[in-house]
């Protein structure tokens, strides 16, 4: 089974889905544009939300992490999680982008990512090939393949199967998870809140089941506030297929109760300490640059993947994971320069369907175009 199998499959299950939903609720038009706004904002202001966020998530109780590149944010959460720990991990473009799984389990940790298709890529042992369906290579032939590989559990290749013997599995993981570690639809600047949207119940699972709850996204996820988090979370969702979202979490610092007199005590039934780790990782740089700011607009809806005939081609060899398909050039650009996007920016061949379908109306095909002017004024023979 190849590529495109897997691919088509994808594309005529999801497409339908999202215009559908964008008919349906005509008032996603408007969220989207507020978030366009919103995100446009922060970018601007970036230092200045960074602080505010940081202010917000140490008043509700969190500790507040910013590392400059991915190796900090790695260290800084393997220091939080410590050795020989259980952690279960929502699925996280970020995560993957500083190489946080195996840093932790270089700690001795025990690290299990727990979205079904991450879960089947950790499997592989491969890297994902799309930011929001990380397997969406894999056949259910594969998957079934990989389950009884790796973990000696035998199912059909049947997607229903696959995930009620994945599902047993990771029910003892969250049981005796120490850490929980997610990322972050949006982060509310204004109340330290972080806003997930899911399908899956894993997130909600991870976020709330261990003791140890820790955020780790980029600094681009921060919007001004809780309302616009939630905007963010409802467009993700419905450019992303699957509207209404299942499950929007929402996490504002450590579980507590106030059942006793009155008198706020924590922890509760939920995580008792919460951190929020952020990552520059060339973000802010992005930000100053004329072409490269628009990139962090973007809310990781997947949606120009799809509709992209090099990324539908070439899937995950059209720029480097996490990050693939037309943002993930501009998202090599931004996480690891110009030297690196280049060649997968000289690839496309300007159709221009991912401006079209994009809800922050990001000209991506003018980022790429820009990518490649420098890339190729880089390598000019002198
Ligand atoms: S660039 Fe636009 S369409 Fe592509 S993932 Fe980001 S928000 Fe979605």
């Amino acid at each position: 089974m190849s590529w495109d199998v897997a691919i088509e499959r994808a594309r005529s299950s999801i497409m339908p889905k999202t215009y559908d939903a964008l008919a349906r609720y005509g008032y996603l038009q408007d969220l989207r544009r507020e978030v366009r706004k919103a995100k446009e904002e922060v970018v601007k202001n970036l230092d200045f939300y960074i602080e505010e966020l940081r202010k917000s998530v140490e008043r509700i109780g969190g500790r507040f992490y910013l590392a400059g590149d991915g190796r900090e944010a790695a260290d800084a959460a393997a220091k939080i999680v410590g050795r020989g720990k259980v952690v279960v991990m929502g699925k996280n473009n970020v995560a993957n982008e500083t190489g946080l799984h195996r840093r932790l389990e270089e700690e001795g940790n025990e690290v299990w990512e727990t979205d079904l298709g991450a879960f089947l890529v950790q499997l592989s042992g491969e890297e994902g090939s799309h930011i929001i369906a990380p397997a969406i290579h894999l056949t259910r032939e594969r998957a079934a393949e990989f389950l009884k590989e790796k973990l000696g559990i035998e199912a059909p290749p049947d997607p229903v199967a696959i995930a009620q013997r994945v599902r047993e599995f990771l029910r003892e993981k969250f049981m005796k998870a120490d850490v929980g570690i997610t990322g972050a639809n949006a982060l509310a600047a204004d109340t330290g809140a972080v806003v997930l949207v899911e399908n899956e119940a894993n997130i909600r699972i991870t976020s709330a089941f261990p003791p140890v709850h820790i955020v780790y996204d980029g600094v681009e996820k921060i919007v001004p506030t809780l309302i616009h988090a939630l905007y963010v979370a409802n467009v993700q969702a419905a450019y992303a297929g699957l509207y209404p979202p299942t499950y929007i979490n929402v996490s504002a610092g450590p579980s507590s109760t106030a059942d006793i007199e009155m008198h706020r005590v924590s922890p509760a039934q939920g995580p008792k300490e919460y951190h929020v780790v952020l990552v520059d990782n060339g973000r802010r740089a992005a930000a100053r640059d004329p072409a490269l700011w628009e990139a962090l607009l973007c809310i990781r809806c997947g949606r120009c993947h799809l509709h992209c005939p090099v990324y539908r081609a070439l899937g995950r060899d059209f720029g480097k994971p996490p990050y693939t398909g037309p943002m993930g050039v501009m998202w090599t650009a931004v996480t690891r320069g110009v030297e690196e996007a280049g060649p997968h920016a000289l690839k496309c061949v300007h159709a221009g369907n991912c401006k079209e379908v994009c809800p922050m109306e990001i000209d991506i095909p003018q980022i790429i175009q820009e990518v490649k002017r420098r890339y190729l004024k880089a390598h000019q023979p002198s």
